[in-house]
């Protein structure tokens, strides 16, 4: 690993054998129990994090209380400034960061990168949004009086994060929730909690510049236990989950029991049609970069391919040939396209996927595996699979984060396509590919794809931070990052105003005394 810099880019992000995992800003707590990380790319422990105490819990809070009435009364461009500053730091730290995301969490060194790069993307985002908080004035039926609608700061905002995106997804509730005046508690994944460390220490660094209290930004760190502290406190009304619907169906009741807000960002099971006028130059990168980056550890990975039966022979050959081309290996080093899963109870889930598929009467079309041998010790590297299969399986209703792309044959109008896209229980991502204008728009239509996010000629995976982040059905309902999503961050305010000298009721009800 010293060959790619990790041991710079630790020391860079302020990251210890051992390291606080509980923090206001600049101030640290010892915390508890410690937790291991380990790099899925080599196998090696990374370094400890503590996890947060149940009395260190109560003293976070304490001060993002406090901290929240003073923040929400800087003016919101001002909370700007201090988010452009961040990203500019981020900007400063994207190498060792990104980095850092590749070398815990085993993605591919540039999707790293990019992460980070999503994260300045997103403050660039917020800056501007600082000064167009607008509401609206709206007409009142009452002569002498005026309506307006009002967006105020919400309070604390509980960031629960997934393994997959360790650093982004933070990024993506901070800088809009701090432009938004409410300030942030973050739990990250317990499997990447290194990431979650080293993000604190930058954002902390631009606290203390502008001289700006505690509580502005907090971690803490641990499991679901430590989760749960945050679920089920009504000081925080607005939680923002971000993980397997399994969590999602338990932390939205949760938070449901106590009238808070909550923000889902679930499980994904991301189809793309291939018509029979779909383009093969464009399919096999978008497929086979949307089944196998993240090593399909994303969740908008591709995980199904609806091929019309016209096309379907000539769209396998394709797909498989273009899976042979795929290089396997440290996600570390830029030859390599595909790096490992998570860690060997995901390799496992992988195992068993196929497994059942097959069981089901799927045919394996290119087969899987877990690699062994030199560079492949952690034994978390696997093979992406393909498999032929139909949408009833069980195993294809199912989200299995692990490159299994599964190919199912349709046939006649684009209408079975889209039942088919739509006869899951995600809605997340989805695409077609056509060159027919009827198909495209049909698949855009009220009556067409049911998820959060649908594309024309470009795969599942990846999104930009400009277009609203989320999706439909057991993905949550949640919406992330741009468009109007701000707005999830802040509580409505409806004002009526009366600047005549009468008191006219509404709906011309009479009340004389
Ligand atoms: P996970 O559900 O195991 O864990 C996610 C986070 O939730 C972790 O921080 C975990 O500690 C916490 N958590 C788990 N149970 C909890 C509970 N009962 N109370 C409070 N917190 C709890 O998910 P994972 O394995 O880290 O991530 C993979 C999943 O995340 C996939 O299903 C993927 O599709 C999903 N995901 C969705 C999006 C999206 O935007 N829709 C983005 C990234 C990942």
């Amino acid at each position: 690993t010293t060959s790619f810099g990790i041991e710079e880019a630790l020391e860079q992000l302020g990251i210890k054998d051992v390291n606080h995992g509980t923090s206001t800003g600049n101030k640290w707590f010892p915390g508890g129990e410690e937790i291991a990380s380990y790099s899925p790319v080599n196998g090696e422990l990374i370094g400890k994090v503590t996890s947060t105490t149940k009395e260190e819990y109560e003293q976070v809070i304490a001060s993002a209380q406090k901290a929240f009435l003073s923040f929400r009364a800087m003016p919101a461009p001002q909370r700007g400034e201090i988010v452009r500053q961040f990203g500019n730091k981020l900007r400063e730290m994207k190498e060792p960061l990104g980095k850092l995301v590749s070398y815990e969490m085993g993605k591919s060194l540039q999707e790293g990168y990019g992460e980070v790069q999503e994260m300045i993307d997103i403050c660039d985002f917020a800056v501007g949004l600082s000064r167009q908080l607008n509401g609206q004035t709206i007409p009142s039926e009452r002569p002498g009086h005026v309506m307006r609608e009002q967006w105020h700061s919400l309070g604390i905002v509980g960031i629960i994060s997934a393994f997959n995106f360790p650093v982004a997804v933070w990024a993506w509730n901070t800088a809009l929730a701090w432009v938004c005046g409410d300030v942030c508690v973050w739990k990250g994944s317990e499997k990447a909690p290194l990431c979650t460390v080293a993000c604190q220490n930058i954002i902390a660094g631009v606290l203390k510049e502008n001289n700006l209290p505690e509580g502005i930004s907090s971690i803490i760190n641990g499991d679901y236990k430590v989760g749960e502290m945050m679920t089920t406190d009504s000081r925080i009304p607005l939680i923002s989950a971000t993980g397997s619907t399994r969590m999602g169906r338990i932390v939205g009741a949760k938070v449901a029991e106590r009238f808070g807000k909550s923000l889902l960002e679930l499980g994904g099971n991301n189809a793309i049609i291939i018509t029979p006028t779909a383009d093969l130059k464009v399919v096999v990168p978008g497929a086979v970069f949307g089944a196998v980056g993240t090593c399909g550890q994303r969740c908008t990975s591709t995980r199904r391919l609806i091929i019309h039966e016209s096309v379907y022979d000539k769209v396998r050959d394709a797909i498989v040939g273009a899976y042979k081309q795929i290089v396997i290996g440290n996600p570390l080093d830029e030859k390599n396209h595909v790096g490992p899963l998570i860690d060997k109870e995901s390799v496992d889930t992988y195992l068993k996927a196929i497994e059942k598929a097959k069981a089901e009467g799927g045919k394996v079309l290119v087969e899987g595996g877990v690699l062994e041998g030199e560079g492949f010790e952690s034994g978390c590297y696997v093979k992406p699979a393909i498999i032929e299969a139909e949408n009833s399986f069980k195993i294809v209703q199912h989200e299995t984060f692990a490159p299994i792309l599964y190919l199912i044959k349709y046939s006649g109008d684009v209408e079975n396509a889209i039942d088919m896209q739509n006869g899951v229980a995600q809605g997340l991502s989805s695409a077609i590919m056509t060159n027919e204008l009827k198909e495209a728009e049909k698949f855009l239509s009220f009556a067409g794809s049911d998820c959060g996010i649908a594309n024309v000629n470009i795969g599942t995976s990846g999104a930009e931070i400009g277009g609203a982040f989320g999706g439909e059905k057991e993905t949550g309902g949640g919406r992330e990052s741009g468009s109007d999503a701000w707005k999830v961050y802040m509580r409505r305010q409806t004002n009526t105003v009366n600047y005549s000298d009468e008191l006219p009721l509404a709906q011309g009800i009479k009340f004389d005394l």
